[in-house]
């Protein structure tokens, strides 16, 4: 069977081997029709936790990471919290000694609930507030990414006397790459950086050298999300070394550190190619290195940001098939959740894969259109999926690659409540966030 050998061997080889298509590692059909996560029985899960729910595979979360330290040894890793974050999440990312992007109060919030250390934390965000900004500095993150000139003079007034914030600046380093115009990030004319064109980021470099609190640590970018090819990583990486070059002939001061972000492509769908860790490695430090050679400079060190290329292909999502019905000439298959745990196929129109688990099926196939349960016509999962003919309310469905940017994006919308996470290890399955209840959604009603 197909996807027992992909499991054996990811067993073997530890860290890499995690390219087997959108599902996580510890994946496996079994000959029920059933479906294991790390040995652990979906049907199970669904019957002991309820649906809808996020199922995060721990060992999965923990290889990707350390896939990616051993790609990179002598980088630092820092996992995007934004892709999937929760105390278990960043518990998992402590222990395996990565670094941890935060970019709003509340992340950096959670993080110090688990005791991430702060020196390990870089603090983002293109509109932090002057609050979060002291909340930064008064943790000790080890980097803040300065995103905009007037945020210079606001951090650097935080610092108390005698200390010195370590700092990086976000540069546009116009390079366009990323699945979808949203989550395109490296080009002129979106929100993010300093613009070289412009002439900010130069701007910055000279008002941040004048600050006695602020350190220049490097320079960091983010060109965009769901990058599936090496080339836009070495095209930004040549534009960034050539600014550090220009630094130090303009200001005689050689930065240390180079962030080159995240943005590294999984697989969604079956014959999908993920951004492989060690490829990425090999062309992006050759890159790097032979730049700098040319231009008579050492070496940085090197920052990457990934989030989903860590958390999404961990995670799946178990729903109940509430409604089968045919309209038109589409047959729609209605579940229980929806765009309130997973926005990004009306967002984005992302594509998922899903498998329909937990009964033997007819081999008949016959393709139906999942959605969600809520009110707009938008509210999608898979559009023109095969499903097995014989669907029908009751069944469960578990839903592919959904470790990164639900969980994280989930609203309450229609007052529905949202999925609980169910973290699975070492043969057991435990819940580290629990179901919101009505309760929860009621709790915040102070007052008519
Ligand atoms: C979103 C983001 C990341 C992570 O992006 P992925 O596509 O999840 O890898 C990393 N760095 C910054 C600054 C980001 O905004």
């Amino acid at each position: 069977m197909r996807l027992v050998g992909r499991e054996s061997r990811t067993e073997r080889d530890q860290p890499g081997r995690l390219d087997a298509g959108p599902w996580p590692s510890t994946f496996l059909r079994t000959p029920d029709g059933d479906a294991t996560l790390g040995g652990v029985s979906l049907c199970a899960i669904a019957g002991r936790f309820g649906t809808p729910s996020y199922v995060m595979d721990e060992t999965d979360v923990r290889r990707r990471a350390r896939a990616y330290k051993a790609a990179l040894p002598d980088a630092t890793i820092a996992y995007a919290a934004k892709a999937f974050l929760c105390r278990a999440m960043a518990d998992w990312i402590r222990t395996e000694g990565l670094s941890l992007d935060v970019c709003s109060g509340g992340e950096l919030a959670l993080a110090r609930s688990v005791g991430f250390p702060g020196e390990r934390i870089i603090f983002h965000g293109n509109a932090k507030t002057p609050h979060e900004l002291h909340e930064a500095v008064e943790y000790g993150v080890g980097r803040v990414v300065l995103d905009n000139l007037p945020e210079i003079a606001r951090l650097a007034v935080l610092v108390p006397l005698g200390k010195r914030q370590k700092v990086l600046l976000r540069i546009v380093p116009d390079v366009l790459a990323g699945a979808h115009a949203a989550i395109r990030t490296g080009g002129e004319g979106q929100k993010f950086g300093l613009s070289l064109v412009s002439g900010d980021a130069a701007t910055a470099v000279h008002q941040v050298l004048g600050q006695p609190g602020l350190e220049l640590a490097g320079l960091h970018c983010h060109i965009g999300s769901q990058i599936t090819t090496v080339e836009p990583f070495q095209e930004a990486a040549r534009v960034m070394v050539r600014q550090l070059a220009h630094i130090r002939d303009t200001h005689g001061v050689v930065l240390p550190e180079l962030d080159l972000g995240g943005g590294h492509g999984i697989a969604y769908l079956p014959g999908d190619h993920p951004l492989d860790p060690r490829h990425y490695a090999a062309a992006v430090t050759s890159t790097i290195h032979d730049h700098c050679t040319a231009l008579g400079l050492p070496a940085p060190r090197l920052t990457i940001e990934p989030g989903r290329a860590v958390s999404g292909p961990a995670g799946i999502t178990l729903y109940r098939v509430i409604v089968v019905k045919r309209q038109g000439s589409t047959t729609f298959v209605a579940v229980d959740g929806g765009m309130s745990d997973n926005p990004r196929p009306s967002l984005y129109g992302a594509p998922y894969t899903m498998s329909l688990i937990g009964r033997r099926t007819t081999p008949i196939k016959r393709r139906v259109t999942v959605v969600g349960r809520h009110c707009e016509s938008g509210d999608v999962i898979a559009e023109n999926v095969p499903m097995p003919a014989d669907i029908h309310p009751g069944d469960l469905i578990a839903v592919a690659a959904t470790g990164a940017y639900n969980h994280s994006m989930a609203s309450t919308y229609n007052l529905t409540t949202r999925p609980p996470v169910i973290a699975i290890s070492e043969g057991t399955a435990r819940l580290v966030v629990r179901r919101e209840a009505p309760t929860d959604l009621l709790s915040r009603e102070v007052g008519l």
